[in-house]
């Protein structure tokens, strides 16, 4: 079968290669890929900073934004992480939560991916899709990740009464626009923050679901609380370790911090230490950090989408940016500003 094939560590490597297509073990159901969605991750792992390629193998096939279909016809969306089967988390159905980082992904770690026609699959990591949510399913694993942060800082804030009016999400890429997009259909108070200029394709729709975008060319990260405020909810989304730390001066008294980004390599930043630990204590904020989702998050995830679907008709489809078929799917792994997803279309079956 065609895939989107990368040797793991060595940048530049993918290709687009024939490779055997998987036969279901017993308890597994082979499933036929439609889509599949380009991120961050992908990118990074073409650019060699990280990825694992199967026991045994030297190839790793790529992706793990996907959507598919069964041979009885319903359409499913494949989950990422696989259990490490010896965590208490793992074992508890929750490796998202994985303990020993034992854990295999699709697409990124120790398992094939799904840029490729095909593949076989245990039920228990299938998440039904209703024909309906088919032109946005493809989004449903960032929407996940969206969802798992959101859900997480409810079960912490679950420490006190909080209902969160103002919120705050940093970048304005997939995941981005996702929090914004859902933070905005739960009718809360939105801002978003990104590098793009004003009157830019992601400042448009930020702003068409009734978030005011700030640039930060106009409004630097720390700048923000002295405009706006502070905010409840802190949602950083920017692959930035700069405003990874910056954001956390920008979270009201009670206010959580969720932070998204899987920041490479090493920086070095001055920050006011006693200040930032003051504010943190004497505000009783929480930071926490959040990867990969749960079954639930997948299904809540869904739920947002149709909600933002029939609320903003029309927007989801604007985060399709660009559309390419499999073949030509291995000169896609760049970053570009005005990108916001690419969509590997691999079947219309
Ligand atoms: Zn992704
Ligand atoms: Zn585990």
């Amino acid at each position: 079968m065609k895939s989107i094939t990368i040797t793991p560590l060595k940048p530049g490597s993918v290709r687009f290669e024939e490779v055997p297509a998987p036969v279901p073990a017993p308890g597994e159901v082979l499933v036929k890929l439609l889509e599949a969605g380009i991120c961050r991750t992908d990118v990074e792992i073409f650019e060699g900073l990280y990825g694992e390629p199967p026991a045994g193998s030297a190839s790793l096939v790529l992706g793990h934004e996907a959507l598919g279909r069964l041979e009885d016809g319903g359409l499913v969306v494949p989950m990422v992480r696989r259990s490490c089967g010896g965590c208490a988390n793992c074992l508890g159905g929750s490796p998202d939560m994985c303990s020993t980082g034992n854990f295999t992904e699709r697409g990124i770690k120790g398992l094939n991916g799904m840029l490729c026609e095909y593949i076989a699959e245990s039920p228990a990591y299938l998440v039904p899709i209703k024909p309906e949510a088919r032109p946005y399913a493809v989004l449903a694993e960032p929407m996940s990740v969206v969802a798992k942060g959101l859900r997480q800082a409810g079960l912490i804030q679950g420490r006190l009464a909080w209902e969160p009016k103002k919120a705050l999400v940093l970048g304005a890429g997939p995941i981005g626009l996702l929090a914004a997009l859902t933070l905005r259909a739960q009718g809360r108070e939105t801002v978003v923050v990104a590098r793009r200029p004003a009157g830019s394709l992601k400042a448009g729709i930020a702003e068409a679901c009734g978030a005011r975008y700030v640039s930060t060319a106009q409004t630097p990260i720390p700048d923000l609380a002295a405009k706006y405020g502070l905010f409840d909810l802190v949602f950083e989304a920017t692959g930035s370790a700069d405003a990874a730390l910056d954001c956390l001066g920008a979270a009201a008294i009670n206010g959580a911090v969720c932070l998204t980004s899987v920041t490479g390599g090493s920086s070095a930043k001055h920050v006011d230490a006693a200040r930032l630990n003051r504010e943190l204590v004497l505000g009783n904020r929480a930071v926490f950090g959040t990867v990969n989702a749960n079954r639930v998050d997948f299904e809540n995830g869904l739920a947002y989408l149709e909600r933002i679907n029939s609320l903003f008709p029309g927007l989801l489809q604007k985060l399709f940016t660009s559309r390419v078929p499999l073949e030509k799917a291995a000169g896609v792994f760049k970053d570009q500003a005005e990108e916001i997803k690419t969509v590997v279309e691999i079947s219309r079956g």
